[in-house]
C-alpha cells in the first residue's frame, strides 16, 4: 500500500509518497482503510522535526482520518468490520497518572498517530478500537477526515481550559487555519461575541459569513486600539491565540482585567516578548492548550453531532499530491481544511 513517508527532517522534498508494508491489527487494534485524511499544521512541524533531531526510522505523517474498519484484532467488541469511523489521534497508555485522571491530552508517553506513531497519510492505517469514533451521519467523506484534530483542539481551548460562557467576548488572531475556524464556530454556537483579526480582506467577509461580530484588517489599523474601541476601553474577556510569536504581546493588550489568554499553536514563532506588568497588574490569565483528551474528544463530537457542525474546506488532494497540499498549507492562504482523498 501507499503512504507519505518521511526518512528524515527537512523541507517538502523530505516526503515521499511510498509502497509500505500493509498494517496488521494487533489486539484492540482495528485496520482502516483511509478515505480522506485532513492536514494540520502538526504535520509541518514534524515533517521539519526539532533541531538536531535525528529520524530513528521512516515514519507515515498525518494525524486525521476518515475510514473503512476492514479488520479487527483480538478483544475488539467496536467498531465492527464496515463500519466508517473517524480517529481520535491521540493515544492513551491508559495506565500513567494522566491517563487515570482522564487527562490524555497530557499523557507521559503522548503518543499521537503522525507524531510519535504511524500516521494517517496511508492508504491503510491501524488504529486502536477506543480511538475510533462513528463517522457523524450529517458529513461528507472529505468534512468528516478533516475536523477531529482542529475540533478537539478548540473545543479544549475555548470549553475545557477557558470555560467560556455565553455573552462572553472573545479575540481570535488569524482566521484561515483549521483550529482558528472552529474556535469561531463553537464560539458563536455557545452564544460568545467573537472579534476576529486577519490580514486578508477576503478571510474576514467569510468569517463574518460565519458568524464573526466584529472583524479588522491588521494590516490597516491596530488591533489594539480597535478592540479598546469596541469594547468601550474595557477589551474582551478571551483571546484565542493559535499564532505565536506575531500576537503574543497583542493578547496581554487587548484582554480586561481578569480575562484569559489561551494559546494552542504557534505558526509564526515560538519566542515571544511581553509585557510582565500586564499580566500581574491586569490580573490574567495565561492557559496553555493542545489537542484535547479522551472526554474533550467524545463532548466535541457530541457537539458536532447535536449542532450539525461542518468544518470549512479549502481544497482536496490526492496522496500523490501531498507535498502540494503541504506547501498550500504553509503559505497561510488557505481559509479552512486542506486534506487529502486516498482513492
Ligand atoms: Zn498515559
Amino acid at each position: 500500500m501507499k503512504a507519505a513517508v518521511i526518512h528524515e527532517y527537512g523541507d517538502l522534498d523530505v516526503v515521499r509518497v511510498e509502497e509500505i508494508e500493509e498494517p496488521r491489527p494487533g489486539p484492540r487494534q482495528v485496520v482502516l482503510k483511509v478515505l480522506c485524511a485532513g492536514l494540520n499544521h502538526l504535520d509541518v512541524w514534524v515533517r521539519k522535526g526539532r533541531p538536531g533531531a535525528k529520524l530513528q526510522a521512516s515514519h507515515v505523517l498525518g494525524s486525521d482520518a476518515v475510514g473503512i474498519v476492514m479488520a479487527a484484532g483480538k478483544d475488539v467488541q467496536s467498531p465492527k468490520a464496515g463500519e466508517q469511523v473517524i480517529v481520535n489521534p491521540a493515544l492513551s497508555c491508559g495506565c500513567c497518572e494522566f491517563c487515570l485522571r482522564g487527562e490524555q491530552s497530557t499523557c507521559v508517553s503522548f503518543g499521537i498517530m503522525g507524531l510519535s506513531r504511524s500516521g494517517t497519510f496511508a492508504e491503510q492505517v491501524v488504529v486502536p478500537a477506543g480511538n475510533c469514533h462513528p463517522k457523524p451521519a450529517h458529513l461528507s467523506e472529505e468534512e468528516a477526515g478533516a475536523f477531529a484534530l482542529s475540533h478537539v483542539t478548540a473545543w479544549r481551548m475555548l470549553m475545557t481550559r477557558c470555560a467560556l460562557r455565553p455573552g462572553e467576548t472573545v479575540l481570535i488572531h488569524g482566521i484561515g487555519g483549521g483550529a482558528a475556524l472552529a474556535a469561531l464556530q463553537l464560539a458563536k454556537r455557545i452564544g460568545a461575541e467573537v472579534f476576529v483579526a486577519s490580514s486578508s480582506d477576503d478571510k474576514l467577509a467569510r468569517a463574518e459569513e460565519m458568524g464573526a461580530d466584529h472583524t479588522l484588517n491588521y494590516g490597516k489599523e491596530n488591533v489594539t486600539e480597535w478592540i479598546r474601541r469596541e469594547t468601550s476601553g474595557r477589551g474582551v474577556d478571551v483571546a484565542v491565540d493559535t499564532v505565536g510569536a506575531a500576537t503574543w504581546p497583542l493578547d496581554f493588550a487587548c484582554v480586561r482585567k481578569g480575562g484569559r489568554v489561551v494559546l494552542c499553536g504557534v505558526t509564526t514563532g515560538s519566542k515571544a516578548e511581553s509585557d510582565l506588568r500586564a499580566l500581574y497588574w491586569n490580573q490574567l490569565t495565561i492557559l496553555g492548550s493542545t489537542m484535547g483528551s479522551a472526554e474533550d474528544f467524545r463532548q466535541m463530537l457530541r457537539a458536532v453531532n447535536a449542532n450539525q457542525l461542518k468544518p470549512v474546506l479549502d481544497k482536496v488532494y490526492g496522496l500523490g499530491q501531498v507535498r502540494d497540499a503541504m506547501a498550500r498549507m504553509e503559505t497561510g492562504r488557505q481559509f479552512g481544511k486542506i486534506l487529502l482523498r486516498m482513492a
